[in-house]
């Protein structure tokens, strides 16, 4: 058991994190619904595509040769169109009809618009204008060539990777199983959303919302349960739940007479890995392995659990799923106002981010950030990271933010 660290670094709390990830294994998914998933192997094109050569354009396959003075006349010795076999040929002096998608023919090397007829009488026809070699034909393996590798291992299946997806004939696609994630808030004071909460109570915001936070991620969240701080209860809930990869703990970390979880975790045989991190909002942070499930105590006041969600869990989360990128990257930003901060921590501040005229983007926090004021998180498209060292990060200084995955830019 690695001896558990307490009162690290950011940097050092992610790696850590990151360090236990365990890729999840692979599963054959309908095309159809894989959607924001991620491929768990790479994708090698089977044919060309597109499979043959044809018309990108209604109007007559010609051979570019042919070309008269002024006027061009030639028979007309065929008709294709998009569905027909392919394999005809056009001979000096003559053309077919073609339409868009149609297999193109052997000998002819072009196409002439319907639009460029000047006129036509049974099977003659003359064109004022003629086409010059290979114009409007698509050739065959203009996207993509057999045997190419068309996407590797970890792409997100984007609405344009099932398109291609599709195009090459892959279906059913490997994919990555996504984390069960199961979700469990404690707090006594907690009540169901539904619900009216008696006096001293609050309903539980941090279940749902992590919850969906898990969705966007790429994870599936098995179910989000709520144990009062009463360790037999939360021990109890821990051992009949579903089995999972992450279990996410809301509330119960910190050192309050009813923060039970840490000594629950401990006494289920927890090999706790750090508790607490230099970090604001997120301070009591805690992360282990529990079996060969992963687990997450998140803070309980919402923006914490929110935050150390979005910068641990989601990171972990796509982590498993083996996403060649991080959908959400560090970026550089230029602060527009002040952001005072306690030195010695790294903050994860709410910002809402905007490209400036000049092309540049400038962040400005989205107003009081105390850990429990949720607002501050829904008002914000970005998280600001400001490093441990320093009171305050200086209006114009250059900052490191990174877009949260559901955020629209400014203004939309
Ligand atoms: P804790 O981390 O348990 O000390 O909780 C810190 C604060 O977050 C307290 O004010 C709790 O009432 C609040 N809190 C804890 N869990 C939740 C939850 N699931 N939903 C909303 N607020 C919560
Ligand atoms: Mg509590």
């Amino acid at each position: 058991m690695d001896p558990m660290r307490t009162f690290i670094s950011f940097e050092e709390a992610l790696t850590c994190v990151l360090e236990q990830a365990v890729p999840m294994p692979l599963e054959m998914v309908p095309l159809d619904e894989v959607l924001g998933r991620t491929l768990a192997s790479p994708v090698v094109a089977a044919g060309d595509v597109p499979p043959f050569a044809s018309s990108a354009m209604d109007g007559f396959a010609v051979r570019s040769q042919d070309v008269g003075k002024g006027s061009t006349t030639l028979k007309v010795v065929g008709h294709i169109a998009a569905g027909d076999p392919g394999g005809q040929r056009v001979e000096p002096g003559t053309c077919m009809e073609i339409m868009t998608g149609a297999p193109f023919p052997e000998g002819a090397d072009a196409v002439a618009p319907i639009e460029w007829v000047k006129e036509r009488s049974g099977d003659i026809v003359t064109f004022d204008r003629f086409p010059e070699r290979y114009k409007h034909v698509r050739p065959a393996a203009e996207d993509v060539r057999i045997g190419q590798e068309v996407f590797s291992a970890g792409e997100i299946i984007t609405p344009a990777v099932v398109g291609m997806l599709a195009t090459l004939g892959v279906d059913p696609v490997p994919v990555r199983r996504a984390p069960r994630v199961r979700v469990i808030s404690t707090g006594s004071e907690i009540v169901s959303p539904s619900m009216v909460p008696g006096p001293g109570q609050i309903r539980n915001s941090n279940g749902p919302s992590l919850r969906a936070q898990v969705l966007v991620a790429g994870g599936h969240c098995t179910s989000y349960e709520h144990a009062d701080d009463d360790p037999a209860a939360i021990a109890e809930l821990l051992a009949s739940g579903p089995e999972a990869d992450l279990i996410i703990f809301s509330g119960g970390v910190s050192v309050g007479d009813h923060d039970h979880v840490k000594r629950v975790l401990d006494d289920a045989g927890a090999d706790m890995l750090f508790w607490k991190v230099r970090q604001r909002p997120g301070k009591p942070l805690a992360f282990g392995k529990l079996g060969s499930a992963l687990f997450l105590g998140l803070p309980g006041n919402p923006v914490s659990s929110a935050m150390c969600f979005e910068i641990y869990g989601r990171s972990l989360i796509e982590r498993m799923l083996g996403r060649r990128t991080q959908r959400t990257p560090l970026v550089k930003a230029r602060l527009g106002r002040v952001i005072r901060k306690v030195d010695g921590l790294h903050f994860f501040t709410r910002g809402v981010v905007s490209a400036t005229a000049g092309g540049e983007l400038s962040v400005v926090d989205t107003g009081p950030q105390r850990s429990n004021l949720y607002g501050s998180v829904v008002k914000a498209n970005c998280i600001v990271h400001l490093p441990e060292e320093g009171a305050e990060a200086g209006e114009g200084s250059l900052v490191d933010i990174q877009m949260l995955p559901w955020a629209l830019p400014d203004g939309a």
